[in-house]
């Protein structure tokens, strides 16, 4: 088994797949104004088959420790769990984990199956506590599900329960103490991620708050004890005295690129190597669907993508004038 390994000797063992651009919520911060989205057609889309294939492929030619499946929305995919039934059995023969990025609002009712069906790691994406707030960042009233999700999930063992909630100065940022309040009796992981500049997505300097200065005001009530971090992309820290763990995902103030693990697809099926980077013009999707594309060429086309990866990300002032990222449909 090879490592998928770039230029900068940087070993990719987590794979991020994009099951779906589509999503049910419309996030201030992630989508773009509607005229500037185009959404892919179904039959763009990789096919379960496709996406079995594909895995496959990496746990067979790569040593992939992790797959994270986002969107879009991946809930909103029609019979997503007899997918994630198909990626039980792979798994069942290979090492690796799996996560799901959702928005809870269609988790509820499926938590019961993902925990059956292997899932190790749920990320929970909710930015506000407050119904009101919620409704202005997400666009539509689904704050009870969101968080009901969120507390059935910690009632399961999963390896990890994260609450992702990207906070923006003067919309959010009042809440980072609430967060913690409201959470403190549970073993649940917070994650506040700083804002970043996508297409479309109003970016503004101004509207941005450092890492740094997150935890300082969260220190104004709560004693934040470092701990060892378990990936390279966090800050992480336990509330003194409780399980609940606090971390800071500084993609803007502290780049750490310089450790990236990270390779994405997107739900069309184009290697993307970087969060900010523009797809490969490789289209996986017709060489998944036809079987006179061996594995084995796939995988060197994958692993080819890699040594065009650039270092780190450009500055912010750049990044705002990329227009190929929406967010949305890259799945953070
Ligand atoms: S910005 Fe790109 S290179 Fe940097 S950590 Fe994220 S995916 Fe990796």
């Amino acid at each position: 088994m090879n490592k998928l390994t770039d230029k900068f000797r940087r070993v990719h063992d987590y794979l991020r797949i994009s099951l779906t651009d589509k999503c049910n919520l419309q996030c201030l911060y992630c989508i773009p104004s509607q005229n500037q989205i185009e959404k892919f057609q179904h039959k763009n889309i990789l096919t379960y088959e496709e996406l079995t294939r594909l895995i496959h492929i990496f746990v067979k030619y790569f040593s992939v420790n992790k797959i994270r499946f986002t969107g879009g929305e991946p809930l909103v995919r029609k019979n997503i769990l007899s997918f994630f039934e198909q990626v039980h059995e792979i798994k069942k023969s290979n090492h690796f984990e799996i996560g799901i990025t959702t928005n809870g609002t269609l988790l509820e009712d499926k938590i019961e199956s993902l925990h059956s069906f292997g899932m190790n790691r749920l990320n929970i994406s909710l930015d506000s506590l407050q119904r009101n707030k919620f409704i202005a960042i997400a666009g539509k009233d689904l704050f009870d599900t969101t968080l009901r999700s969120i507390n059935k999930a910690l009632k399961f063992d999963f390896d990890k329960v994260k609450l992702n909630a990207v906070i923006i100065k003067n919309i959010n940022d009042d809440e980072l103490i609430h967060f913690i309040d409201q959470f403190h009796n549970t073993n649940l992981n917070i994650r506040f991620i700083e804002y970043m500049p996508f297409s479309g997505n109003g970016w503004d300097d101004a509207k941005f708050i450092s890492w740094g200065e997150m935890k300082s005001i969260i220190e104004t009530k709560y004693h934040l004890k470092e701990i060892e971090s378990d990936g390279n992309v966090a800050k992480d820290f336990l509330v003194d005295g409780t399980n609940l763990k606090v971390s800071f995902i500084s993609s803007i103030s502290n780049h750490f690129c310089y450790s990236c693990n990270r390779l994405r697809i997107t739900s069309s099926g184009k290697i993307k190597n970087c969060l900010f980077a523009q797809s490969e013009e490789i289209n996986l999707k017709s060489m998944l669907a036809d079987y006179s594309f061996g594995d084995e060429l796939i995988a060197e086309m994958i692993s080819n993508s890699l040594q065009n990866k650039w270092f780190k990300h450009p500055s912010t002032d750049e990044l705002a004038k990329l227009n190929h990222n929406i967010m949305m449909s890259i799945g953070g």
